[in-house]
């Protein structure tokens, strides 16, 4: 970066930014290509690889869109399953199984949960909110925004747990994280206020939120019209259960067509953690998100691919 003279900034600890636009970063992985000799070839697929007789320089034949290529070394960089508009294929996958691989079950991650029936409408009446929470699955929480959707939820909150969830699982969600709402609800008690819980809640969460929320079949049966002073202990806790426990199994996610990442993948006890040559078949390699190696959001995954290239690189 020094090289190039790239300006960046650390956004959060160790996160670092470009302060110009992604083509600087281009530019420069494609001068240190050009500076090692590397020859690009684009607009190419992979139909199909054999292994030959050859143990020395010309172990694989490749048959593609571009003609018919050997090599000594086979790197498999074929990513995930995510975002198939834009090329991704199984192609990593259905090669790891030819040559006698593990392949994990594999489920689109990084991605927004769907939601049904009426907490489907109720997402969809707060379409655009976007608000602090703590989100938790599987003994794993995640203190990052969430976002209301027309589909479920999203926002980085969501795309993390998802890395966490299986279809049947479900999740809790604290819209008040760093509040204690029965200490709120104690001091505006104590306090003898006029003013309603909406409006008071609403000095702590969007207000769109806060009506949605209290509009809710068990809440408004419980509360409506009711004075605060008169709140019994049940309704402090059914306000506690809805605004800091509460729970919903999402009926999916968005899938490949907005999933960031693939999680699961080419099982990792069959690669090298060095070198990332496959223990079955030597020269052929596979690095990058077609293993089974799932980070959080963050560029944790592209540093995976590029990590584990440099490694290979080392090998080859
Ligand atoms: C919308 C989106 C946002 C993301 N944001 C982030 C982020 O902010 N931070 C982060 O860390 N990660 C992010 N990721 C994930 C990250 O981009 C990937 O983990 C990373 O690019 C994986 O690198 P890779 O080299 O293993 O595979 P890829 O970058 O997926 O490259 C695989 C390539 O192989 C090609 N290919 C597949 N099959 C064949 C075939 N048969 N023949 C020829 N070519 C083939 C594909 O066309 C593709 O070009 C994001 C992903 C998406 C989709």
């Amino acid at each position: 970066m020094h090289k190039y003279h790239l300006e960046y900034e650390e956004k959060g600890l160790g996160q670092l930014f470009s302060k110009t636009k992604s083509q600087s970063i281009l530019k420069i992985l494609l001068a240190e290509c050009d500076a090692a000799g590397v020859e690009i070839i684009t607009e190419c697929s992979i139909k199909g690889i054999k292994q030959t007789e050859d143990t020395q320089n010309s172990r694989f034949q490749l048959a593609t869109s571009g003609g018919a290529f050997t090599c000594q070394s086979l790197v498999i960089a074929t990513g995930g399953l995510s975002i198939p508009t834009v090329g991704a294929t199984g192609f990593g996958y259905d090669t790891a199984k030819q040559f006698g691989l593990g392949v994990t079950p594999r489920y689109a991650s990084l991605v927004p949960f769907t939601l049904k029936g009426e907490l489907l409408t109720r997402a969809q009446s707060l379409a655009g909110v976007s608000m602090p929470v703590t989100v938790s699955c599987r003994e794993q929480s995640f203190a990052e925004a969430l976002l209301f959707t027309h589909k479920g939820l999203s926002g980085p909150a969501i795309l993390q747990i998802s890395n966490y969830w299986y279809p049947g699982n479900g999740i809790e969600i604290d819209f008040l994280p760093g509040e204690n709402l029965v200490s709120l609800l104690d001091s505006w008690q104590k306090e003898g206020t006029k003013r309603e819980l909406k409006s008071l809640l609403a000095r702590h969460l969007p207000k769109r939120f806060v009506k949605v929320w209290l509009a809710t079949r068990e809440i408004a049966k419980a509360i409506h019209n009711k004075p605060m002073a008169q709140y019994s202990k049940a309704d402090i806790e059914l306000l506690t259960r809805h605004f800091h426990h509460w729970k919903c199994a999402p009926a999916g996610t968005e899938g490949y067509g907005t999933a960031e990442i693939t999680r699961g993948g080419v099982n990792t006890e069959d690669i090298s953690s060095k070198t990332f040559e496959t223990k079955q078949v030597t020269g052929l390699f596979f690095i990058g998100e077609v293993l089974d190696v799932t980070g959080w959001l963050g560029g944790y995954n592209l540093q995976w691919a590029w990590s584990s290239g440099y490694c290979a690189a080392q090998y080859v």
